[in-house]
């Protein structure tokens, strides 16, 4: 048996209710045999593959805390620190009801080849809790961050593992979280990324993963000798990623015709009012639906995902596996010739099977949401330094690491035979500097 299909096997058995994990495995090994094969018998020696899929640590815990009614609730916590060959730690913390250990795991696992893809010094990481913040107050969210970061405190530091926001967690969630690691540890450092900007955060973050993925996106477009202006766009999601990637892909000159959350899709044939959008997600933190109330032209349909619109471009911004077989068959059949992915793992592996059977152009989650990242990195390194760029030199430099992440993707799957195959490309180019580090760095 191949060396891959044996560690496929091994994580299969030792992880049997992991199914996200496996995906998520399974999607990067596979598309790493060129090299593993050229490498295979020290790799094999080395147990680099069975090392890479086998998380550092992963720590799980209890979160009690109050809710307004004086019931004391407990939900689940976790760490996932996976791989710390390249840097310190680095990814999100989800606050979801759907968040399993499953999910935490595919997430961290993805974070390593998306972090060294960026070129920075950061390894992979991810966190995040069952807890449903829809609904609770102020004052709920804010105890429960309290709780969280309660147990988290002693897992964390600016030097060992950076947490940031992912679904669910926001600038004002990081508050609250950064002001109890403060209270517990008398620490003032940049152990938190996504702050706000009164206390160490950085301009351009809350944009930097929207924007990140046009940039990358406009790249892959004009490479192919295509332009984005003037093409129709659909996006799914509301949220930070979604509505910075909607208002950078009107800036490039898109038409952005969809928006949504998990209980249905707005169609705007004008183009989503972005002013709207921002204000019923951002300040009144409401439903998509209500932007019906103020943009009568446009339509809410409950309960449905936005891939049957017709459109040139589609970037999904919301979930995993929000596209599946069918709804990849579906963009595909109404003319969409680009996909780029905004939100982690959003495609099922039938549905990327769909977009390179029929030879779209497509930007794997890895490479097209690193921006996020990228400049939590950033904003780490000014964190180091005391020091605050400005918007624009954020935003050059996040613009330029996006690029050499099309470079990078593009090369390496060059490298291998397998030219725009933007999938091969990013995970071969996220590996081999994970495993050249994790090779210098001995048995550990
Ligand atoms: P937000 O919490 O700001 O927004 C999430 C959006 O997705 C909301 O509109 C939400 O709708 C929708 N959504 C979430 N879960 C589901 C679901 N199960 N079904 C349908 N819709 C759903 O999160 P972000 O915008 O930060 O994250 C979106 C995606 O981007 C995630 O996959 C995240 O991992 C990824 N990402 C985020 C980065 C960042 O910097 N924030 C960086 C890189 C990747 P509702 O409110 O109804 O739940």
């Amino acid at each position: 048996m191949s060396y891959i299909n044996e560690v496929l096997e091994k994580v299969k058995k030792n992880n049997p209710h992991e199914k996200e994990f496996i995906q998520a495995v399974t999607e990067v090994l596979e598309s790493l045999r060129p090299v593993i094969e050229k490498n295979e018998e020290k790799y094999r020696n080395l147990a680099l593959l069975e090392r890479i899929v086998e998380p550092e640590r992963v720590i799980s815990f209890r979160v009690p805390w109050q809710d307004d009614q004086g019931q004391v609730q407990v939900n689940r916590g976790y760490r996932v620190q996976f791989n710390s060959a390249i840097g310190p730690y680095k990814g999100g913390l989800r606050f979801h009801p759907s968040v399993n250990q499953s999910i935490m795991k595919f997430l961290a696992f993805e974070q390593i080849f998306k972090n060294s893809l960026t070129g920075l010094p950061i390894g992979g990481g991810k966190g995040g809790s069952d807890f449903d913040p829809r609904g609770r107050s102020e004052r709920e969210i804010m105890t429960f961050c309290q709780s969280f970061m309660n147990e988290l405190y002693r897992h964390i530091g600016a030097n060992s593992d950076v947490p940031a926001g992912d679904i669910g967690v926001g600038a004002r969630e990081i508050g609250y979280l950064y002001g109890q690691y403060k209270k517990l540890t008398g620490q003032y450092e940049g152990v938190l990324t996504g702050k706000k900007l009164s206390f160490g955060g950085s301009l351009a973050r809350t944009e930097a993963t929207g924007y990140g993925l046009l940039y990358i996106t406009n790249e892959m477009i004009q490479k192919a000798g295509k332009e984005l202006k003037g093409k129709t766009i659909v996006v799914s999601g509301s949220g930070n990623v979604a509505i910075y990637a909607i208002e950078k892909a009107q800036q490039l000159g898109g038409k952005v015709v969809t928006c949504s959350d998990s209980s249905g899709f707005i169609y705007d044939e004008n183009g989503i009012d972005l002013d709207t959008l921002k204000r019923i997600k951002l300040v009144d933190r409401e439903r998509v639906s209500e932007y019906v109330k103020s943009n009568s032209n446009a339509k809410f349909y409950a309960n449905e995902k936005p891939w049957k619109v017709k459109c040139d471009i589609a970037l999904p911004c919301a979930t995993q596996n929000e596209i599946d077989e069918n709804d990849a068959k579906a963009l595909i059949s109404n003319g969409c010739w680009c996909i780029a992915e905004g939100a982690n793992m959003p495609s099922t592996l039938e549905a990327i099977k769909i977009y390179q059977d029929a030879a779209i152009l497509f930007m794997p989650a890895k490479a097209a949401n690193a921006g996020g990242v990228a400049v939590s990195a950033l904003e780490m390194s000014q964190n180091s330094e005391r020091l605050a760029w400005s918007f624009e030199e954020v935003d050059r430099q996040l613009k330029q690491i996006m690029l050499e992440i099309y470079n990078k993707v593009t090369v390496a799957a060059d490298r291998y035979g397998h030219h725009n195959n933007f999938v091969i490309g990013a995970n071969i180019a996220g590996f081999e500097k994970v495993a050249d580090a994790m090779e210098s760095q001995g048995i550990v």
